[in-house]
């Protein structure tokens, strides 16, 4: 990325406004809006290093317009270079111009993301800030704001950075216990090794279920339906979605490719998914849709898990029911083929069984089919309150180094339990100590390779 040239871009949102914002950032950002811009004269900064404001106005072709410019001299910027912002009437044409005078003035279009990539590379924020500036920006809740204020503020690297102080401490002590094995020195007894992992995977636990993932900002919430063949999945797309979207034939596979609804909850819309009901089903269309259908469950943020309730494999179907991680919701569907009855046992028998939350329905007739949006809104918005305080932003990578992290925790720990004093395995237990420090060294920052940069960047909108 070469960080030595002038950038430009508008970084103001799209569209037509009252005001709009034109960016540059580089060497030549001064030189070349004094060359587009008359200042009317009146300064309210003196001082050479300090930001400035300027009235004046802006020459583009034959039109004069009236403008605001405010200069933020090096290092005293956000991309700690020369930074220069030009207010003017936000109408996308002129905006446009503006931009085409400064591109014939030397200055390069911005790539996305290339002022917070250039203020990261100067060193004026680090990943994790990057991260939660990104997601301010795709915030659209305030509980969403909250927990990218939060990454942003350096919630994520406070954990981190404690849990992996505490595990170069223990690692110090399970690492001497290795070395000096001949010696009669007891380093640390397995109790308590135990007891400070417990309480560092305790803490690593609960910022993770507080995670808010911001890829999933922005976007409708996916709900998945997934259960056997024939179970009434396509029916209860279209019934939810009020659509006639999904074919819905008594033969299994219909579905092939994956089918989406929006659909209105009351308060909030989420997207209904119905991907391919395979089972073990095989050929080369076939192999295509189970790719299909496994890219849609690993972006679901809830499953409506369907079951025929009416059948008799009713127990077989159930058991596949729990999905980790995410919630999931079973519909005891087909209830207009049972007696009022049956259908309250069906319901006692399948909760006995998932634990899960159980909504009986009837795709066919659409009878349960508004206390099933009403709960599928609850699970969407429900989140434990103690969460919501603590709601943090995470990106995949950081969740998915949480993950490896706790695993690596759970795995020393089922070592380290069994051992009544001194520790067995103090070798296998350091390396799994190892692997949780380095899954965490993601989480402020280390060890990012270019392409990675590359592609938090690339999250980003041009302008920003
Ligand atoms: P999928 O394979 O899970 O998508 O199932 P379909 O939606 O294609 O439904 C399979 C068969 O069950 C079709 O013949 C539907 O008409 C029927 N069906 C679906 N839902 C209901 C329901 O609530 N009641 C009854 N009686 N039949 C249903």
């Amino acid at each position: 990325m070469n960080i030595d040239d002038t950038i430009v871009a508008v970084s103001s949102p799209p569209g037509a406004s009252v005001r709009g914002i034109v960016r540059l950032s580089g060497p030549q950002a001064f030189d070349i809006v004094s060359r587009l811009f008359s200042s009317d004269g009146r300064s309210e900064d003196l001082d050479e290093a300090a930001p400035r404001y300027l009235s004046g106005c802006l020459s583009l072709g034959s039109c004069r317009l009236p403008a605001a410019v405010y200069q933020f001299p090096s290092p005293r910027s956000y991309t700690r270079q020369d930074v220069v912002e030009i207010h003017l009437l936000g109408a996308p044409g002129i905006l446009a111009l503006l931009i085409e005078a400064c591109l014939a003035s030397g200055a390069r279009r911005a790539e996305p993301g290339e002022f917070t990539a250039r203020a990261y590379l100067a060193g004026a924020l680090d990943l994790t800030q990057v991260h939660g500036i990104a997601g301010m920006i795709a915030a659209g809740s305030d509980l969403q704001l909250q927990a990218a204020e939060r990454l942003l503020h350096g919630g994520l690297s406070q954990t981190a950075d404690a849990a992996r102080e505490e595990l170069a401490d223990l690692l110090s002590l399970v690492e001497g216990a290795l070395d000096f094995a001949d010696e009669p020195i007891d380093f640390i007894q397995a109790t308590e090794l135990c007891r400070r992992l417990k309480s560092v995977l305790k803490a690593l636990a609960s910022t993770r279920a507080a995670g808010l993932r911001v890829e999933r900002w922005g976007r409708l919430p996916h709900v998945l339906l997934a259960g056997a063949p024939n179970a009434g999945k396509s029916s209860l797309l279209n019934r939810l979605s009020g659509m006639d979207r999904a074919i819905c034939a008594p033969v299994a596979w219909t579905t092939r490719d994956v089918l989406s609804a929006p659909v209105a909850l009351g308060e909030m819309d989420c997207l209904l998914l119905d991907v391919a009901g395979l089972g073990d089903a095989t050929g080369e269309v076939e192999a295509k849709a189970r790719l299909a259908a496994s890219r849609a469950v690993n972006q679901a943020d809830l499953v409506l898990h369907v079951v025929d309730a009416s059948a008799p494999a009713l127990d077989a179907d159930t058991a596949t029911a729990p999905r980790q991680g995410v919630p999931v919701i079973v519909v005891a569907n087909k209830i207009d083929r049972m007696a009022e009855q049956q259908r309250a046992v069906v319901v006692r028998r399948i909760t006995a069984k998932t634990c899960a939350t159980v909504c009986a329905a009837s795709a066919k007739t659409g009878e349960g089919c508004d206390a099933l949006k009403v709960t599928i809104q609850q699970q969407l918005s429900d989140r434990p309150a103690s969460a919501q305080d603590q709601a943090i932003a995470l990106v995949a990578e950081h969740s998915e180094a949480l993950r490896e992290a706790i695993a690596a925790l759970e795995r020393t720990i089922a070592m380290a339990e069994p051992c009544t004093d001194s520790l067995d395995h103090a070798d296998l237990v350091a390396a799994e100590l190892h692997a949780a420090a380095d899954a965490l060294g993601v989480l402020v920052g280390q060890d990012q390779t270019e392409d990675m940069l590359g592609r938090i960047f690339a999250r980003f909108c041009v302008g920003k």
